[in-house]
């Protein structure tokens, strides 16, 4: 990290004034803190079978959950992994564990059996919640740590045990257990700016402060009121989902709408049966959306927010969208996992749907401070000059999970985050971003770590070297490509490199298009020279 050389920096705000917000609470005390959630008020529905939980049932439920934990043996501080397609069970276990001073940790559940034995082994997971389906894919754990439990949702497979294990337990039962700000409650996986996935902390202080800054003091953002039906149909295993969309909803005390996956047809109709007001979503949707052709047989009436965001949102999609929606107030979001993970919105100061101004990310979060660095000299730099966005304030990450040196170097010794995002700050406070400095691949919203796969292709004896990089793909946003240096003599192809490649990895983590080269760029320190290889697919290599 460039750390600061100057004394005064050049540091952006917002132009609402700060507000006051309850640090001291633990993440749902603070969610649960306000009159509208309670009762018989609708706060989860699962759009999949219709049930409705209400805030009543949903707090009930969670301190059950974090009796049944407590049970089980998980003791503040754990690590409790879910594995769960979005679902009222995800919700119940992830605040269970909060009350219960644990952390969870969430994964995709279509990773393979290596990536989640990764993810239980680095964050030590006591306990994995998950289906019956996935079974085998997680039994290998128990290997490792034989004090493990698995719980299910469904039918439990021998020697697992069923989630109602803990929704009947006697929430009276549950140890008085003190939070402290600083604790952590949720260990999102990212890999930051560089090298492989590591344990984002999350604290109780972080999120509680990321909720308020969206959705606290005169509700200026626009959104999530009691009254308003919130979409749920990005994965919860992602920060944005959980934070954005769950925490923000039930902080206002609207009602959740859980939608397992995202399928255009059933979106649309849940849509327009619930009467869903508010919709958070990413740019392949807002995509799928535009281009669906019976688009007008739905009454999508209800909605008054369509907001997307965790990666860019093309320029003429977003006009697009806005002719389908003219009276829509389309914004746009930007956020990163270790930031906790919301920078900024567009919703900050806009009135009317037409004041939200196309392409831009929206403008700095309250109670935090934004400034754009020079990432060669470390200086910031005034408005409209672009340059790493860096944020400061109480909602970034803790670290990550035993890797201070990783720490070390995102959050600079004066608290400042690197995001590895290059962007400006224009006239009207809006930030626009114009590139990304950092390894990072996202297919569709979803990491994608090149050294993750740069060290699975090194494992092949055929190939000798290897570096990924992202290329520009119109339905995901980007793919992972590699240019790959074969081992002597050998004539490995395209084909069996990414066969190799694809045994192993999630769906998205498969590389569309191998090239050979001679030797991969590297810097003196041997760094691999990822801006010439971008360079190089830009200019149409290998034509
Ligand atoms: P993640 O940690 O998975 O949320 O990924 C964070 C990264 O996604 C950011 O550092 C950006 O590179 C990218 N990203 C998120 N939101 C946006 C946005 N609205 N526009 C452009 N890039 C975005």
């Amino acid at each position: 990290v460039a750390e600061t050389k100057q004394q005064h920096d050049i540091v952006f705000r917002s132009r609402l004034p700060d507000i006051y917000i309850p640090k001291h609470l633990p993440l749902h005390a603070y969610c649960f803190e306000n009159k509208s959630q309670q009762g018989s008020r609708p706060c989860l529905i699962n759009g999949s079978t219709g049930q409705v939980y209400s805030y009543d049932d949903v707090q009930l439920l969670s301190r059950k959950v974090a009796a049944g934990f407590d049970r089980l043996g998980v003791r503040q501080g754990d690590v409790i992994m879910v594995l769960l397609p979005n679902s009222p069970e995800f919700v119940l276990a992830f605040l269970g564990a909060s009350f219960r001073g644990a952390m969870t940790t969430a994964a995709n559940p279509f990773f393979t059996p290596a990536e989640i034995l990764k993810q239980a082994k680095a964050s030590k997971t006591r306990l994995i919640i998950t289906q019956a389906a996935y079974y085998d894919k997680v039994k290998g754990y128990l290997d490792v740590q034989n004090d493990a439990r698995i719980i299910t949702v469904d039918s439990p497979p021998e020697g697992c045990l069923h989630f109602s294990e803990l929704t009947q337990a006697d929430e009276n039962c549950m140890p008085d257990v003190e939070i402290k700000p600083d604790d952590a409650v949720a260990l999102p996986y990212s890999s930051g700016t560089t090298g492989l996935p590591k344990g984002v902390m999350l604290t109780h202080k972080g999120l509680v402060t990321s909720v308020a800054q969206q959705v606290d003091g005169e509700n200026p953002n626009l959104y999530y009121d009691k009254e308003d039906v919130v979409l749920c149909v990005l994965p919860l295993f992602h920060i944005y989902s959980l934070n954005s969309v769950l925490l923000c909803a039930l902080r206002a005390g609207a009602a959740i709408l859980i939608m397992p996956k995202f399928e255009i047809t059933s979106l649309l109709q849940l849509i327009q049966k619930h009467k869903v007001t508010i919709a958070p979503i990413v740019p392949p949707i807002v995509l799928a959306i535009s281009k669906y052709p019976d688009l007008h047989k739905y009454d999508l009436s209800s909605l008054r927010v369509l907001k997307s965001g965790g990666a860019p949102l093309g320029k003429e999609l977003e006009h697009t969208l806005r002719a389908q929606f003219p009276n829509v107030t389309l914004g746009q979001g930007y956020g990163m996992t270790e930031a906790g993970p919301v920078l900024t919105m567009s919703l900050a100061f806009a009135k009317k749907p037409s004041e939200v101004k196309a392409g831009a990310c929206g403008t700095v979060v309250r109670n935090a401070e934004l400034k754009i660095v020079d990432p060669e000299t470390g200086l910031s730099l005034p408005r409209n000059h672009p340059g790493e966005i860096c944020i400061r304030g109480d909602q970034i990450m803790k670290g990550y999970l035993n890797d201070p040196e990783a720490t070390k170097s995102t959050i600079d010794s004066q608290g400042w985050l690197h995001t590895g995002d290059i962007g400006l700050v224009d006239d009207d406070e809006e930030l626009f971003i114009v590139d990304r400095l950092k390894e990072l691949i996202k297919y569709k919203g979803f990491q994608v770590a090149p050294a993750e796969l740069e060290a699975l292709l090194l494992t092949h004896p055929n190939i000798s070297d290897a570096a990924v990089v992202p290329m520009k793909d119109e339905a995901a946003g980007e793919v992972p490509v590699a240019f790959v240096v074969r081992s002597n003599n050998s004539e490995i192809t395209e084909d069996e490199v990414k066969q190799f490649v694809s045994k192993q990895v999630v769906f998205y983590k498969r590389i569309n298009r191998v090239f050979f080269i001679e030797a991969i760029p590297k810097s003196p320190s041997g760094k691999i020279l990822r801006k010439e290889l971008r360079a190089k697919l830009a200019a149409g290599f290998p034509n």
